[in-house]
């Protein structure tokens, strides 16, 4: 029988120098001696593809999307050729690859590609030679053979996307906390580890703002069914799983807060109130690949409304020209952007029995003083846009109050 596969994916910080690449390399060889197959993931060293971001904004405000990719795929070239050398200074064998050399093909769009198909011949022809297979994170080829990267955070993708086309057992991401955690450590130092959570859950909470996973490459693990450990890459202790919902019926009502900064808010004000004016607004962005998320439209007064909606804040500037244009056609007032607001999200599976969790929320953040500006939910979340100098405290009440601090899953 052949040995199982293992994919290990190291973060950033656990690349980030000589001493880090070193320790993963000590883990990667561990793990291969004790009979595996190992294939590993990594991502640029440190903050990279910030400081790649701001070389590439001291040239130009807009960058080309094709030679921003060719720039940020990069750092990942540079930590896989670097973790080769620390593993082979063990006496084994490995060998570097890029995305598009592991078979990982994507579709057109520049800096948020998705995976359409992986075709690992070649990596799996290296793995059976005995060989570590090193994987450079977050990027891939596009139909017209250009390389692409794969959205930010995109490193956890291409960790589960190959985990799901090698069928290995589950997939290992390394990162500099001990797990996920019900809300993030830096904001709460109370915050505990999770044991298990699910799919959903973690999805949830990764589009709310929770970095320590990228929300796209748990549509992917929960698709494929591929079960992932998030650890410490410094501890040896086990860290969190992902999987299915194993159906607690205790499970706590509230599992997790998560908080988002990268969101902006915008608004289109005096929009004639007729059919067809939200399909035009929001097909324009869709057309521009630009997600938005809150959508919000006032009641209509004097046969006008106003519509409001969020975006990431990266795609502001994109969706602001879009919308001056969206705006002289439909004859609307004026477009208003603010960048100081965030987002609060609470999520847990409890909440679908538990009546009253929104309110208990809404009612946390009003005896501190906190306006809401927006309201989503979903089965399992509540979302609200406050402004952004009164996240951190929103997010230490919420936890409190729905006890999280004192957990144990
Ligand atoms: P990596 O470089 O390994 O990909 P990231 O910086 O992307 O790591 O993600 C890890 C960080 O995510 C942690 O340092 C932590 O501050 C942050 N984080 C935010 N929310 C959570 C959470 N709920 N649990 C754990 N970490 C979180
Ligand atoms: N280096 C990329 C980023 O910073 C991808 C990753 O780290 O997962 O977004
Ligand atoms: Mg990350």
């Amino acid at each position: 029988m052949s040995r199982p596969i293992v994919v290990m994916k190291f973060g950033g910080s656990s690349v980030r120098d000589a001493e880090r690449l070193k320790n993963a390399a000590a883990r990667v060889v561990e793990t291969q001696k004790e009979g595996n197959r190992v294939v590993v993931v990594v991502s640029a060293p440190g903050d990279m593809t910030d400081d790649l971001i701001e070389r590439a904004n001291g040239i130009t405000s807009e960058p080309d999307g094709r030679e921003m990719d060719m720039l940020l795929a990069t750092g990942e070239q540079i930590s896989i050729a670097l973790l080769c050398m620390a593993i082979k200074t063990h006496g084994l064998d490995a060998i570097s690859l890029t995305g598009p050399q592991a078979g990982i093909r994507a579709d057109a769009v520049h800096t948020k590609a998705r995976i359409t198909s992986i075709r690992p011949t070649k990596l799996l022809a290296e793995l059976n030679k005995g060989r570590v297979v090193v994987v450079a994170g977050f990027q891939g080829l596009n139909p017209n053979e250009d390389i692409v990267t794969l959205g930010r955070g995109g490193s956890d993708l291409t960790a589960v996307a190959l985990a799901a086309a090698l069928k290995s057992d589950v997939c290992e991401i390394f990162t500099d906390v001990l797990g996920v955690y019900t809300t993030d450590p830096r904001i709460v130092p109370e915050a505990q580890k999770i044991a298990q959570i699910s799919y959903d859950e973690m999805l949830e909470l990764a589009g709310s703002g929770a970095q320590v996973m990228q929300a796209r490459s748990i549509e992917v693990a929960k698709k494929y069914g591929v079960k992932i450990h998030v650890r410490s890459s410094l501890e040896k202790k086990k860290g969190t799983l992902i999987e299915n919902d194993n159906g607690n019926m205790e499970a706590p009502v509230v599992s997790g807060i998560a908080f988002d900064k990268n969101e902006a808010k915008l608004s289109i004000v005096e929009v004639p109130d007729q059919p067809g004016v939200a399909a035009a607004i929001f097909g324009a962005l869709a057309e521009n690949s630009i997600n938005v998320d809150m959508i919000i439209q006032s009641s209509a007064q004097d046969g006008t409304n106003d519509i409001s909606f969020t975006v990431s804040r990266p795609d502001l500037k994109r969706a602001l020209t879009i919308l001056e244009a969206v705006k002289n056609k439909l004859k609307a007032k004026a477009v208003v952007s603010d960048e100081s607001v965030a987002k609060v999200s609470i999520v847990g599976v409890g909440m679908k029995s538990h009546p009253g969790v929104a309110a208990k929320m809404f009612a946390t953040m009003a005896e501190a003083g906190i306006n809401i500006e927006m309201i989503s939910t979903s089965e399992i979340k509540v979302a609200c846009v406050i402004r952004e100098a009164d996240g951190t405290k929103a997010v230490k009440l919420l936890h409190k109050v729905f006890g999280l601090g004192k957990s144990k899953r």
